[in-house]
């Protein structure tokens, strides 16, 4: 099964959408045409005045890597997709223009001065790196509510209440998996006591839930008692006190008693950019919901489903415990950025040590280009004017090695200007002409697609 598609009126307006055997009905029915392939939208031949819209719900698993979205509608998960952030991408390019910068600094070239480390950060700023990931996961925000009722957002906004927890009083039943106080408890402890074994240091091991001050010698049962510790520390451990336990291991034991009792940092249970995500999403004026990661991982477990974002995504907070999942198939979103900004575009240097700029192809100017306002916009390839990197065209090769009829291929740009693709399948990219293109299927908006 696949995701739903996307269904608008001819005004735009965003209806509710259609299981991907209906669409195709509406299709050859001639009711509605192919207004986007990637997510897939179909655009009615008609108005629809005052549609019943049903209030879906869109669900976000926001990670480091990875965004996880699904649109519910009550429990039916109707649509997913994984988003995969640039990551190191941003981080990389910003160290080859300081180097640049440096470099031009040295030589005396009348460039900007070096504003050092020390440059005033306004309030809420964040690096341009994580700033990334709120801002393309706010642009998945907003597109899919021009193609969808969406009238609630929910995210995934902190790992566990650290407050809640720092005063949790809880009884040794509820460790138990299954319960959110036995899984906010386990994510609070992992957490606090940096995912290894309190007593030996070891981790990649199963951890269990241990009373530092043994509850047989009147140790409580406050969260501030508990650490994790292996199978063979618990059992060696035994009704021993941690004094007595560890007397051998001074280190151990004073490193145990400085963790034990200060409450754990809201830092560690909330990040940056969570926040900030979560102040965008609210600037939408859509209701927002936030709920904890021990939520997540309870419902998700309950349910034995597997771990991937997009279920992750469906799976927070409450109405996550009772999936009905209708699609398996996510959409794979790749963000890819929008190339670079870069103005005189540098190929190598001549023997004489001058630089070349641009490029002996005539469509591939490496030269900034004129605006009629005076401003100047950065070099792009395109071929001939039609297509540049990041399109997805339909392409027919008419004969030759490569002879036949490619869909759905997104164009990529080789280092001399020449336009090539590289088709499922193949293992590597071949060049094309632009007699072979015959569909520009959606110009490039920063994205890069799949279907698993
Ligand atoms: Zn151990």
């Amino acid at each position: 099964m696949s995701n739903y598609v996307f269904v608008i009126d001819q005004d735009k307006q965003p209806l509710n959408p259609v299981p991907p055997g209906l669409g195709r009905k509406m299709q050859t029915d001639q009711k509605a045409a192919t207004f986007k392939k990637y997510p897939y939208t179909l655009i009615l031949n008609h108005s629809v005045v005052a549609p019943r819209l049903k209030g879906l719900t869109l669900k976000l698993d926001p990670g480091s890597k990875f965004l996880g979205l699904s649109i519910l509608d009550g429990n039916k998960v109707i649509w997913a997709a994984e988003l995969e952030h640039r990551g190191w991408g941003i981080h990389e390019g910003l160290e080859k223009r300081s180097g640049y910068r440096r470099n031009r600094r040295s030589r005396k070239t009348g460039y900007r001065k070096n504003r050092g480390q020390f440059e005033f950060k306004p309030d809420g700023w964040l690096p341009p790196s994580l700033l990334h990931r709120v801002q393309t996961t706010m642009t998945w925000v907003n597109r899919l509510r021009k193609l969808a009722p969406i009238e609630f957002v929910k995210m995934e906004l902190v790992k566990f209440d650290t407050q809640l927890m720092d005063n949790a009083d809880i009884e040794g039943t509820q460790y138990q998996q299954g319960t959110l106080a036995g899984y906010t408890a386990r994510e609070y402890l992992l957490e606090k006591w940096g995912r290894q074994c309190a007593y030996c240091s070891k981790s990649g091991v199963p951890l269990q839930v241990e009373h530092v001050h043994p509850k047989s010698k009147g140790g409580s049962n406050s969260i501030r008692n508990l650490c994790l510790a292996c199978e063979k520390c618990n059992t060696r451990k035994g009704s021993k006190s941690v004094e007595e336990f560890l007397k051998n291991k001074p280190e151990a034991l004073k490193r145990i008693q400085a963790t034990l009792k200060p409450p754990l940092k809201d830092a560690a249970a909330v990040n940056a950019t969570r926040w900030a995500l979560y102040h965008a999403l609210q600037d939408t004026g859509l209701p927002v919901s936030t709920a904890t990661g021990a939520r997540t991982k309870m419902n998700r477990a309950k349910q034995g489903l597997p771990k991937e974002h997009w279920i992750d995504a469906a799976c927070v907070g409450d109405g996550g415990e009772n999936l009905d999942i209708k699609t398996a198939q996510p959409l794979r979103i790749q963000a890819k950025g929008h190339g670079s900004r870069q103005m005189c575009k540098v190929y190598g240097t001549k023997k004489n040590g001058e630089p070349i700029r641009g490029l002996p192809y005539p469509t591939a100017p490496g030269m900034p280009k004129r605006r009629k306002d005076g401003t100047r916009e950065a070099p792009k390839f395109r071929l001939h004017g039609s297509v540049e990197s990041g399109d997805i065209i339909d392409v027919q090769i008419p004969n030759g090695k490569y002879k036949g009829i490619y869909k759905g291929v997104r164009v990529a740009v080789r280092g001399d200007g020449r336009i090539a693709i590289r088709p499922k399948g193949f293992s590597s990219k071949f060049d094309l002409t632009t007699a072979s293109i015959y569909k520009v299927v959606q110009r490039k908006d920063g994205y890069a697609y799949s279907v698993q």
